[in-house]
């Protein structure tokens, strides 16, 4: 920080005609000293440092009848820290309502934003800041984000700038803008509850959550937070107001949980059926909304959930049990046909029901696509062992959480003959099973891969990084 203070390069700035260009609103960067000119931006100082403005106004003209307090500001400058994948898709969004975007992020993105309305790129964070945004918008991965939060030179911001984050994780960045933050700033912790891939075809009925962490009550204050959660609440969000404990207490497991899905599914490479009459395209669509994230992001949901090993080890065990389900059904129903009888006992009815809805599917269903029947076949097994590990609605369920709730739903007690009758007609169902397998292998040696890797290099190629108790990732 202290390094970070003494230096003011002034490279890299953007040139001023380009600057003018931007509009709506009209701003005066690299200026400390000049106010922009809508209302929000006069929260920053005190009354008696500004005895022009409208506070004193108001003070003086006391005696007088109230005035009404002036509308939220329409327009906001907002700086989007971390302009990856998600920080553009904002961007698009935010830049559409007439907002102005000012991005800065380890990459240089200079051209995706010059493709945008109303965005401008900073190399440098120092320049950015000069600027004075209405609201710091960190949108890093969780990984980095204490990281990306220290190096902003925040002494450079106005006192009340607003931070607001959009981590799919939420009690890690409250604690770390609380404590990092001057009790001057106000913080709003968000998690937009969709992506670029669930989010592509607009906003309208996705949710939204959010805490006021720590708004100060002054009107401008209490306008800027309003004008800010306004862009989410224009484009149709479900706007829920949430604590981030409260989130994290529901999200994590289902948002790691509906990744490591989407990516063992990933890992099968299972084709698409042009006319999918079975409902599966929702299933295609998990693949690609959770593929579509980095690694990094899934990595980052890991982490941060304290149960996501338990987790996994949960999936692993489920899926033990659906195919030893499957496969004792399977010597049961072969049983009762070379003896008589499956030998036992409690197998004896339902491997009866089984024998008899496969003469049927038998009859009916020679000429199923083999492709489809595969898919069906996958869906109803991951089904399966979603329905074992006991998966609950949420009252904010991204798509791909509906999607896997949906699957589980589609389970009823005549789904177990049909999941054998479709084990039986596919040719390569066992091999199916062994894909699945080794997809669920290949996630979680990702995963655990890069654990081991990290402590590794921090144990043996930087011995005592660890020390004050945080690793670094
Ligand atoms: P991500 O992989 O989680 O984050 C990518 C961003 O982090 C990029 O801006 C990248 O900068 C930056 N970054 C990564 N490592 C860094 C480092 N060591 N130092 C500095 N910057 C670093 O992918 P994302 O989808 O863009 O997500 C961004 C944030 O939004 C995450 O916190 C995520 O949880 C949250 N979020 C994402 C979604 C979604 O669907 N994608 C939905 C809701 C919330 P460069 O590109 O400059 O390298």
């Amino acid at each position: 920080m202290l390094s970070t203070l003494a230096s003011h390069p002034c490279t890299n700035r953007p040139s001023l005609p380009f600057l003018l260009r931007l509009s709506p609103p009209p701003f005066v960067p690299l200026s400390r000293h000049r106010l922009p000119l809508h209302s929000c931006h006069s929260c920053h100082a005190s009354p008696s440092s500004l005895p022009n403005s409208s506070a004193s106004l108001s003070l003086s003209q006391s005696n007088s009848k109230p005035h009404p307090p002036p509308p939220p500001p329409t327009t906001l400058k907002i700086a989007i820290i971390g302009f990856g994948n998600f920080g553009q898709f904002l961007a698009k969004y935010f830049s559409q309502q007439g907002h102005t975007i000012l991005a800065h992020s380890r990459t240089d993105y200079s051209s995706i934003a010059n493709s945008l309305d109303n965005t401008i790129f900073f190399k440098d964070p120092h320049d950015l800041c000069e600027s004075h945004p209405d609201v710091v918008l960190l949108c890093t991965s969780i990984l980095s984000a204490e990281k990306v939060l220290r190096s902003i030179p925040i002494q450079r911001l106005r006192r009340s700038t607003l931070f607001v984050d959009v981590l799919s994780v939420k009690e890690f960045p409250r604690s770390i803008f609380l404590e990092r933050l001057p009790p001057d700033f106000d913080i709003i912790c968000t998690h937009p509850m969709f992506g670029p891939e669930s989010g592509k075809y607009g906003w309208n009925g996705l949710p939204f959550v959010y805490e006021k962490v720590r708004i100060g009550d002054s009107h401008e204050r209490v306008s800027r937070c309003e004008a800010f959660l306004n862009i989410f609440k224009k484009e149709g969000c479900r706007m829920i107001d949430m604590s981030c404990k409260e989130h994290d207490e529901i999200a994590a497991e289902s948002q790691f949980l509906t990744h490591t899905v989407g990516r063992v599914l990933a890992e099968m490479r299972l084709k698409p059926n042009p006319d999918d009459s079975m409902g599966y395209d929702t299933l295609f669509q998990l693949i690609e909304n959770t593929c579509s994230d980095s690694f990094e992001l899934y990595y980052g949901l890991f982490m941060y959930n304290k149960n996501s090993t338990d987790l996994l080890d949960r999936i692993y065990a489920a899926y033990e049990e659906v195919k030893k389900d499957l496969r004792r059904m399977v010597q049961g129903i072969l049983r009762r046909q070379l003896f008589g009888t499956t030998g036992v006992g409690e197998l004896e009815d339902p491997a009866a029901r089984c024998e008899a809805f496969l003469e049927s599917f038998n009859k009916e269903m020679v000429d199923l696509d083999e492709n489809a029947t595969g898919v069906h076949f996958v869906a109803l097994t991951i089904g399966m062992i979603l329905a074992k590990l006991g998966l609950k609605p949420t009252s904010i369920a991204t798509k791909g959480y509906e999607t896997l709730l949906k699957l589980v739903e589609d389970i009823s007690s005549e789904s177990f003959d049909l999941y054998i009758a479709l084990f039986m007609h596919i040719k390569n169902s066992n091999e199916l099973l062994d894909q699945l397998d080794i997809s669920l292998a290949k996630v979680r040696t990702e995963l655990y891969g890069r654990l081991h890797d990290i402590l590794r290099r921090q144990l043996f190629d930087q011995p005592g990084i660890i020390s004050n108790g945080r690793t670094r990732m």
